[in-house]
């Protein structure tokens, strides 16, 4: 095999920081690099070709703590999911297995997974925004995690954040859209489905017509509007596929956190950065483990936390904001993690009074002239 001399390239690939070529984002040679980097690490690992580089002390989160504050750490990948916001009170709203779609009996849907399917959608808005009403969220909150993850971008180490999450929590705590990949789209904008059209909406606007039981439609062309939410049978965002490729290469750190990793492509990212990039799983359970089954085919790309061969996979079993928190804590960032946390919930607290207070002024209004009582707005 000649290809063999060239398999173990990080260490002198290390030095050089492909700055320049960064900027130009669909390039295709960068994509065929990526590519080949893929290739690369997936022969070599199924072939038990070249020495992966042990770049972790210790396969702890102190490990990873050290690791991070010698400085050689400065591309941060985060991967996360819908463990990530459920501190914040945010229903998982597409995953089967929460409860929700026991509850969609009311919207007389053929299936449960009709509500969430592009086609229907288009013929039946009606059940998707009845749902989307109800488990609109009472407040966006972000949590811990999120603000752990915006200082990694403040301290100039994050790369990139991939969500699995349509909540724009990660938006709120500060990510810009630059920062983010969301692979499943997202709440953020919402656009007329009209091809000729595709007019851009905001939040406020659809939240607007979610509560008032409007079927949300374009002022232009009097089509639909949908959240950019990516519904099944619709891709990805073309960004998802064009970042993945530069950015997973260069990846010198992997943190997942509050993703079970069962939902394609998302879930064979961690199988996408360099053989020696250790990689952190903050979540409740272990998981996206090798397939035994698949890794004798040589088809791993898996984790392995325990066995004798561990090298780089590191388990904090535990809530994301409690793995952020203890992180910080051996980073020697948790009071500035803890005073930022505070700092913003204050601001959102303070911004949701100002929108109660001219709501419920709003709604006084209303009820004198209509002698109702105001409807009270469920809090969280
Ligand atoms: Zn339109």
């Amino acid at each position: 095999m000649s290809g063999a001399s060239e398999l173990p390239k990080r260490e002198e690939e290390e030095e050089v920081t492909p700055e320049p070529e960064e900027q130009s984002d669909d390039s295709s040679e960068d994509e065929a690099s990526g590519e080949m980097d893929f290739l690369r690490n997936l022969f070599s690992s199924t072939l038990g070709l070249g020495s992966a580089e042990k770049v972790l002390d210790e396969l702890t989160l102190d490990g990873v703590a050290r690791y991070i504050n010698s400085g050689k750490c400065k591309n941060i990948i985060c991967m996360v999911g819908a463990g990530i916001s459920t501190s914040a009170g945010i229903p998982d709203f597409r995953s089967p297995g929460t409860g929700l779609y026991a509850n969609l009996q009311k919207y007389n849907l053929p299936y449960p997974e009709a509500i969430f399917q592009i086609d229907y959608f288009k013929k039946h808005p009606e059940p998707f925004f009845a749902l989307a009403k109800e488990l609109y969220p009472g407040q966006f909150k972000p949590t811990i995690c999120h603000y752990f993850m915006k200082m990694l971008k403040d301290k100039g180490v994050l790369r990139r954040c991939y969500t699995q999450n349509i909540d724009t929590l990660e938006r709120v705590a500060g990510l810009e859209g630059e920062d983010l990949i969301e692979a499943h789209g997202t709440f953020y904008t919402s656009h007329c489905v009209s091809f000729c059209c595709r007019k851009e909406y905001n939040l406020d606007w659809m939240k607007e017509k979610i509560f008032s039981d409007d079927i949300p439609k374009c002022d232009k062309c009097s089509s639909l509007v949908k959240p950019d939410i990516v519904f099944f049978g619709e891709n990805l965002p073309v960004r998802f596929f064009t970042s993945m490729k530069m950015d997973f290469p260069r990846c010198d750190l992997l943190i997942i956190m509050g993703t079970s990793l069962q939902v394609q492509p998302f879930a064979s990212l961690v199988g996408r950065v360099s053989k020696s990039c250790p990689r952190l799983l903050i979540n409740m359970e272990k998981t996206g483990q090798a397939d035994p089954l698949l890794g004798m085919l040589g088809f791993g790309g898996g984790m392995d936390f325990d066995s004798d061969k561990a090298y780089r996979d590191v388990a904090h079993i535990s809530t994301c904001d409690d793995g952020c928190l203890a992180l910080a804590d051996l980073l020697g960032w948790k009071a500035e993690l803890e005073a930022l946390v505070k700092q913003e919930h204050a601001r959102i607290d303070s911004q949701d009074k100002k929108e109660k207070d001219s709501e419920s002024k709003g709604a006084a209004a209303k009820a004198s002239s209509a002698s109702a009582a105001p409807e009270p707005k469920a809090e969280e």
